[in-house]
């Protein structure tokens, strides 16, 4: 068991050097075989872990990656967490994730930095009028607290705004206050340590480079430290996953493609709420540090490159100057990128599959930091008992029957 994080350790290391703190996680050899193995230590392999742990008392459980833990997407993203969808089972599952990381850092014990500063998604169209006051009507049938608001209110909310702009003036916001972010490294941190912590195997630096079936059913997997054995398989590897499906046998509906973003030098504080403006394809919030956190577009073509291109700092801050001058003033110190997994209907997959005792659970695309206790929560309900009400529509089969969860409208940019 490890010893608790609070203001006491804190005032008892300090007494002693900081000698007596733990390491937050193991470094296991891996065994010869698991109940469960999870593909991928990003956020949701890492989340589904924990509660097939903490819920369904499944601890003996190996999670394999690849790189380092948090190193992929979960590391890479701009962290606006929020959730307000248009589609009933997003709206569901979406909020179930915010909900758990109101609490997350004191469930975890790990400080996640969550800061529900509130988000709100532009209007500069009257096209985005409309729909985004049919999504805050949804909500309210959905019991997500959202509210359309007006131009003045966007204003009060964020002044270094214009809203006067001459080509896309700003005509009001859909306004999440409860939504917001959090340290994107500490979710995966924090997960990590409690699983490691309930006993199961955190594996870095091990690649699956093949899955063994036997007679219908996988038995378990090939690596770089070897082959281990399994009962169930989660795959979970976001834009990888056509490439691990492919090694289980089966096809999907997935492009990968690569997602970017940047940093501002550090400033003063100026925004305190995250401002996403979809028309103009651009959004920005400042973290802790000062930096403005700009999210960029996808690159228009499939690749697995994890980098940034000049281009995109190009379009991405020209489409936000209008809306906000004051960044044509800034320097830009860093750029990135991560490759996102998209399907057709911007909804995720979290799913049974052809193969009898492998799940997947992928297709977050530009979205899915908000989503990662929320799916992890569904998903482990899904490998432990067969099924999960949060999960139900998200299947593979919506595919091949036509009954898409449609949130391309929702999704807007990449957030
Ligand atoms: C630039 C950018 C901005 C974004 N902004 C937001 C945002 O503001 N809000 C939001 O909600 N979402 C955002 N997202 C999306 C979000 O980051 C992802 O949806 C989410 O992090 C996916 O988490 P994951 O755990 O599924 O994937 P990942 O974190 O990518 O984890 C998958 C892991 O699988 C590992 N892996 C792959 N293949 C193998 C293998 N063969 N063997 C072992 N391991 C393997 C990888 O190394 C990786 O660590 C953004 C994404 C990007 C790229």
């Amino acid at each position: 068991m490890k010893k608790r994080y609070s203001a006491f350790a804190i005032a008892r290391e300090a007494m002693r050097n900081h000698l007596g703190w733990e390491r937050a996680w193991a470094s296991p050899i891996p065994k010869a075989k698991y109940d469960a193995i999870i593909i991928g230590a990003g956020g949701h392999g890492l989340a589904t872990a924990y509660y097939l742990g903490k819920n369904h008392g499944i601890r003996n459980v190996a999670i394999l990656e690849k790189g380092w833990l948090g190193g992929g997407n979960t590391g890479r993203n701009t962290t606006i967490i929020r959730s307000n969808y248009l589609q009933d089972p997003s709206a569901a599952i979406y909020e179930k994730s915010r909900s758990l990381y109101e609490t997350l850092s004191q469930d975890l014990n790990y400080n996640i930095m969550y800061s529900p500063r509130g988000v709100m998604m532009l209007a500069q169209t009257h096209h985005e009028v409309r729909g985004y006051q049919r999504t805050a009507y949804a909500n309210a049938l959905q019991g997500v607290k959202t509210e359309f608001i007006s131009p003045r209110r966007v204003k009060e909310l964020c002044p270094i705004m214009n809203i006067d702009g001459p080509r896309y003036p700003v005509l009001g916001a859909l306004w999440q206050d409860r939504a917001g972010t959090a340290r994107h490294d500490a979710v995966a941190w924090g997960y990590a340590r409690a699983c490691s912590d309930m006993g199961m195997d955190i594996i870095q630096q091990c690649e699956v480079t093949a899955i063994r079936r036997e007679g219908g059913r996988v038995v378990g997997v090939d690596t770089t430290k070897g082959a281990i054995d399994c009962n169930k398989l989660g795959i979970v590897v976001a834009g990888h996953s056509g490439v691990l499906a492919d090694m289980a046998g089966f096809r999907l509906p997935i492009e990968s493609v690569a997602l970017q973003a940047l940093v501002s030098e550090p400033i003063k504080p100026c925004m305190d709420v995250v401002v996403m403006a979809n028309t103009v394809h651009g959004y920005m919030s400042q973290s802790d540090k000062g930096e403005m956190v700009i999210g960029g577009g996808a690159d228009g073509y499939n690749n697995y490159t994890q980098r940034g291109s000049f281009h995109h700092i190009e379009e991405t801050v020209r489409a936000l100057v209008e809306t906000f001058p004051m960044i044509a003033r800034l320097k830009m110190l860093r750029q990135w990128g991560g490759i996102v997994d998209m399907t057709g209907d911007r909804s995720p997959i979290l799913s049974k599959t052809p193969v009898e005792n492998v799940f997947i659970n992928c297709g977050w695309g530009t979205g899915g930091f908000k989503a990662i206790p929320g799916s992890g929560w569904g998903f482990a309900e899904l490998m432990a008992t067969g099924h999960s009400p949060l999960t139900a529509e998200f299947g593979l089969e919506r595919f091949r029957e036509g009954r898409f969860v449609d949130e391309s409208v929702a999704a807007g940019v990449a957030h």
